[in-house]
C-alpha cells in the first residue's frame, strides 16, 4: 500500500529543515582549495570529511545488490536503519509497532528508547508467522511491522507470500530485516520496493560480507523513505575508513560466494552431530549461518562450553526458545571443537 506519507512521518520531522554540512552545500569537482569546513590542511587524507550521501560507495552496493543508487540508504549498520524507523515515523508515547515474537532484540530497545509500544505477536509452533494476526496486532497508531527474515534467533525464513500480504494491506512501514538473506536460497525482497513503497529492506556486510567490525548497513526502500533518512541521520554517519573498506569488500563478492559455501557446506553437518547428542532435545531448521538448539540443559550446558572457552547464544530465556541455545557456524576445526566439547558432556 502507498502510505499517506504526512500522515505517516512524524509531524517534527515533516517540518524539519535538516541541517546543511559544508559538504551538502558544495558538490562540484572543480575546486580544489577547500576552505569551507573548517579542516585542517594536514594529515592528508583523513583530514577531510567524508561525503555525507556516500555517493561512489553507493554505486558499488547498487551494482551488487541489483538496487538504483536512489533507493539506498547506507548507515553506521543496519542498526542506525531500525533507530530510525522509531526516530522518522514513530511519535513518542503515541504511537506503537508490531514484530513478530522472537526475533532480534534490537527493536525492542529501539522502541523502548524512543518510548514507543512494541507490540510481539508471537510466531507458530514451527517459527512461521501468520499476516492475519500481524494485521490484527495493529492499531490506528501503528506505524511499523518489523519482520526479520531469515529470523535471529530461530533461523527459519519468513513465507514471502505472508509478507507480501502485509505490504498490501498495512497502510505503514513493513521493515523486512534480511540481514541473513545471503544464507538463504531465492530473491531479496529488495526486488520487490518499486511495488510497495511501504517496503523497507534491510541488509548488512556484517554476516556473510566479514565485515562485522566495520559497520556498514543498508536499507532499500522508495525515495521517499530514503529522503527521511537523509533528513534524520548524522551528517558523516558512514565515515570514510568504512566506506572505503566496504568498497574494497563489495569487490570480493567470490570471496564471499567461497565463504557462503563454506559455512552452508559444514551447518547440515554440524547441525547433524548435535542432533545425535544425548543432551539435544531438537534442532530446528535455519536458512541462516546459525541453527537454533533446544537442549536438556540450556544454561548449565552454555557454562560448561563457555569454560571450555566455546561461546554460544544462550536464548533460554527469549520466548518460544526455552532451553533454546543459538549456535553459529564457524570453520570447520570451530565447529568440530564444539562437537567434541558436548559429546564429553553428561
Ligand atoms: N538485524 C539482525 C537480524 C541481526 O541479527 C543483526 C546483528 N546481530 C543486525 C540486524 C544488526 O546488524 P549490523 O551489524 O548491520 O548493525
Amino acid at each position: 500500500m502507498t502510505p499517506d506519507w504526512q500522515t505517516l512521518v512524524r509531524p517534527n520531522i515533516w517540518h524539519l529543515a535538516p541541517y546543511s554540512s559544508a559538504r551538502d552545500e558544495y558538490t562540484g569537482t572543480d575546486a580544489n582549495i577547500f576552505l569551507d569546513a573548517n579542516e585542517n590542511p594536514y594529515n592528508r587524507p583523513n583530514n577531510r570529511y567524508p561525503d555525507p550521501l556516500q555517493r561512489e560507495l553507493k554505486k558499488h552496493v547498487s551494482r551488487v545488490k541489483g538496487v538504483p543508487v536512489q533507493n539506498i540508504f547506507l548507515g553506521n549498520g543496519s542498526d542506525e536503519a531500525i533507530d530510525l524507523i522509531f526516530r522518522v515515523f514513530c511519535r513518542p508515547s503515541k504511537d506503537n509497532v508490531v514484530a513478530i515474537e522472537p526475533t532480534y532484540g534490537m527493536y525492542s530497545v529501539c522502541a523502548a528508547i524512543n518510548d514507543i509500544e512494541y507490540r510481539r505477536v508471537p510466531l507458530e509452533a514451527d517459527f512461521s508467522m501468520r499476516s492475519d494476526q500481524m494485521l490484527n496486532a495493529c492499531s490506528k497508531d501503528t506505524k511499523a511491522i518489523f519482520i526479520c527474515s531469515p529470523n535471529n534467533p530461530t533461523g527459519n525464513a519468513i513465507d514471502r507470500k505472508e509478507i507480501l500480504n502485509i505490504c498490501e494491506k498495512f497502510s505503514g512501514i513493513v521493515v523486512v530485516d534480511e540481514a541473513y538473506g545471503d544464507f538463504q536460497r531465492g530473491e531479496s525482497l529488495s526486488k520487490s520496493i518499486d511495488e510497495h513503497p511501504n517496503l523497507v529492506v534491510l541488509s548488512t556486510l556484517s554476516k556473510a560480507w566479514g565485515s562485522a567490525a566495520i559497520r556498514l548497513g543498508m536499507a532499500f526502500a522508495c525515495e521517499e523513505v530514503i529522503s527521511f533518512f537523509n533528513k534524520v541521520k548524522y551528517p558523516y554517519n558512514v565515515n570514510q575508513l568504512t566506506q572505503d573498506e566496504a568498497m574494497a569488500m563489495l569487490g570480493r563478492s567470490e570471496d564471499v560466494d567461497k565463504w557462503i559455501r563454506m559455512i552452508l557446506a559444514e551447518r547440515p553437518k554440524v547441525m547433524q552431530a548435535v542432533s545425535l547428542l544425548p543432551c539435544c532435545v531438537k534442532v530446528y531448521p535455519t536458512e541462516a549461518n546459525f541453527f537454533l538448539v533446544k537442549m536438556t540443559d540450556a544454561d548449565a550446558i552454555y557454562q560448561y562450553l563457555c569454560n571450555r572457552g566455546i561461546v554460544v547464544r544462550n536464548r533460554s530465556r527469549v520466548a518460544l526458545c526455552g532451553n533454546c541455545l543459538r549456535i553459529t557456524i564457524g570453520t570447520h576445526s570451530e565447529n568440530s571443537a564444539l562437537i567434541a566439547a558436548l559429546r564429553q558432556w553428561n
